[in-house]
């Protein structure tokens, strides 16, 4: 129950729980986490599972697979779902989240065919291999080439930081094809199937002990041509697209990470004053971005495209989660660290990432300061010479 809901709301909210209540045990992660294969193969079963009843695509036409839902209902589900602990995550929304909708933009009519439906069935999961030893906050110094041989493209570059790829079916990849046009102009969008020759997945150890991201290698890879998104040179168009999705998206319900509402719990009988006020102002963040998101998937659900204003949203909800980790861990204790699955200690580590992965704090405040706010743009000496004298 959320006293927000308007009366269709709260129904829909008792189908979900229900829904819920009925299915998702089968589906629990309880130990399964260590064993990836295991761990996977429950994901795609999950997302099946909800493909099924329309819940992977709530805002989609029914014919597609969806509900024809609001983005009020896809809050609602993903609120629902993140009470139980079910195994969802970026190894299943880099596809649905980020692949699909950049495919359904600026793919072709085949293109769409061939991987709307897999991907919302969990049949196929996705990585996205956009980031390079020398291009992360700077994006379009992307150096992979990519050169046009026949009907094929011959690929070779080394990617890093690709997260899933060790077990994703395919992946969206962002290539250099023309080094004499400007940075952002010679890049290209293509799909790759992560089952191809010349594809070299190396897993790195993080310092938890597990490996999520990936170094990959990339040596005279053919990608045919039909797997080129949207035109030769329109790559920057298609990766922002993808970016954006991703940045909307970062800040969605999640089982594993704390909320104001446990922070209170956590902290109600040592509260200082200076501690009231702090959650206050985070309980303000927290609920001035709910709505700010509900915006945000309003207007993609009418076709329209946040832009850089979706760089707030992921802004403000990182630090927020943050914030509220440090207070909690800060109640907990020394108590907390002995607890490994610890809310608070995970949010607090997991947030550090987040602030990271999809663009920085400093890069989101630049897009911000310049393209919502329209202040002075900082200044670029590699905008308009061609990438090849770029150093
Ligand atoms: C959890 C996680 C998952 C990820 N998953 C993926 C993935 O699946 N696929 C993928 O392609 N990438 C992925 N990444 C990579 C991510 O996109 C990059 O780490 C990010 O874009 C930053 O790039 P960088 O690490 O190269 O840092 P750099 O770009 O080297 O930046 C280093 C520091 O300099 C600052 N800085 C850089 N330029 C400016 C500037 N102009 N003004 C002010 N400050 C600046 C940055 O803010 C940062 O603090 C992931 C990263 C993380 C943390």
């Amino acid at each position: 129950m959320d006293f927000n809901d308007s009366p269709e709301e709260a129904g829909f909210r008792q189908q979900v729980c229900t829904w819920l209540r009925d299915h998702a045990h089968d589906y629990v992660i309880g130990g399964d986490h260590a064993d990836v294969p295991k761990f996977i193969a429950k994901a795609r079963a999950w997302q099946r599972k909800k493909a099924e009843q329309g819940y992977a695509a709530i805002r989609w036409p029914k014919a597609e697979g969806g509900l024809e839902g609001s983005p009020m209902q896809e809050v609602i589900f993903q609120d629902e779902e993140a009470r139980h602990e079910l195994p969802v995550g970026p190894f299943v929304t880099i596809g649905t989240q980020m692949a699909v909708p950049t495919i359904r933009t600026h793919g072709t009519p085949e293109q769409i065919e061939q991987f709307t439906q897999p991907t919302l069935r969990g049949d196929l999961l996705w990585c996205q291999l956009f980031s390079e030893p020398a291009a992360g906050s700077d994006l379009a110094n992307v150096r992979t080439r990519a050169i046009k041989q026949g009907n094929e493209w011959v690929i070779n570059g080394q990617k890093v930081w690709t997260s899933w790829a060790h077990v994703a079916d395919w992946g969206i990849l962002l290539a250099r094809t023309d080094s004499e046009a400007t940075k952002h102009k010679g890049l290209t969008f293509f799909i790759v199937d992560m089952r191809s020759p010349g594809i070299d997945v190396r897993p790195i150890r993080q310092i938890s002990g597990v490996s999520e991201f990936n170094e990959v290698f990339l040596t005279d890879l053919r990608i045919p041509d039909c797997y080129r998104v949207g035109e030769v040179g329109d790559g920057w168009k298609c990766a922002i697209t993808t970016l954006m999705n991703e940045r909307i998206n970062i800040g969605g319900e999640s089982q594993a990470l704390p909320t104001v509402s446990e922070l209170i719990k956590q902290v109600e009988r040592q509260l200082g004053q200076q501690d009231k006020f702090k959650i206050a102002q985070l309980l303000t963040q927290e609920m001035g971005l709910r709505y700010f998101r509900y915006r945000l998937l309003t207007s993609l659900s009418k076709g329209e495209t946040p832009g850089p204003i979706a760089a707030m949203s992921k802004l403000v909800y990182t630090n927020t989660l943050q914030q509220l980790s440090a207070l909690g861990l800060d109640a907990i204790g020394l108590d907390g660290l002995q607890q490994p699955n610890e809310k608070f200690q995970h949010g607090y580590e997991w947030s550090a990432a987040l602030r990271i992965a999809g663009g920085t704090d400093e890069i989101l405040r630049n897009q911000i300061a310049e393209r919502v706010l329209g202040l002075p743009g900082e200044i670029r000496v590699d905008k308009n010479i061609p990438f090849s004298q770029c150093r």
